[in-house]
């Protein structure tokens, strides 16, 4: 079933305190009937700390990366049995920061999702052109193969635990939104080409949400769009204002 998802990505914003505090706001503001699932993603340290705090209210906690490996000589990284151990079962995997600062490939985040997947994770796989690809037209084939060769090596039953966020790389963050028009046609290419690989059942039922600056004030027309379930949110995940304005904006 398609579900509309909201989700806040944090990045590495909001100590410990901070993180109490912003999650605090949220509760209070979250609305009590809603259809949406909401998702927050704070960092690594503050994830079981999210977890008991949001016990018995319906806000999910994300992790923002998980390492491909079980365990081991690894430093600094973190597994998925450490994530699910601590009570996190969804991953954002493949965003543009960990492409392009911390140089991760196709191949990487495919082996990220399968690790993922295989802990019965959710995964949020995250993709997108860069601006000169749009530029020179070539932005549905980077879209495609980042989908093929990230992704697409998953089995028909591990769709259940996808959920795709496509994010041009030149409006996040930059406060540029892609159009809805720009938005609706990407979304539509993505899922035709989901279906392509994978049939009509999965690519129907795939949340497919739309990332890149979006706020209060464009959400709605974001959102209204038939392909659009949803949004992964960067800046305005931070204000709780704003982040429940655009949960309210579905
Ligand atoms: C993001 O980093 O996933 C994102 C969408 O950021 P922003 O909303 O700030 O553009």
């Amino acid at each position: 079933m398609r579900k509309k998802i909201v989700a806040g990505n944090w990045k590495m914003n909001k100590n410990a305190e901070q993180t109490e505090d912003l999650l605090n706001e949220l509760i209070e503001k979250m609305p009590t009937e809603t259809d949406v699932q909401v998702i927050v993603a704070p960092t690594f340290v503050n994830l079981a700390s999210a977890v008991d705090h949001l016990e018995f209210i319906n806000i999910d906690v994300a992790a923002q990366n998980v390492h491909q490996a079980e365990s081991g000589a690894y430093t600094g990284e973190i597994s998925a049995d450490m994530l699910k151990s601590v009570g996190v079962d969804i991953v954002i995997l493949g965003h543009s920061e960990r492409r392009a600062i911390f140089h991760e490939t196709d191949a990487l985040i495919a082996s990220k999702v399968n690790t993922a997947l295989e802990h019965d994770m959710t995964v949020i796989f995250c993709f997108g052109e860069e601006l000169k690809d749009r530029q020179s037209k070539n932005h549905f084939n980077v879209v495609e193969n980042q989908l093929r060769d990230g992704l697409f090596q998953i089995e028909a039953k591990d769709w259940d635990n996808i959920v795709l966020a496509y994010e041009p790389v030149w409006a996040i963050g930059t406060g540029e939104t892609a159009s809805p028009e720009q938005v609706q046609e990407m979304h539509e290419f993505i899922r035709e080409t989901v279906r392509k690989a994978f049939g009509s059942d999965i690519a129907e039922d795939v949340s497919i949400l739309y990332g890149g600056s979006v706020k209060p004030d464009n959400a709605k027309e974001i959102f209204s769009n038939p392909d659009v379930d949803g949004g992964l949110i960067g800046g305005a995940a931070l204000k709780s204002d704003d982040f429940i304005a655009i949960v309210n904006a579905i």
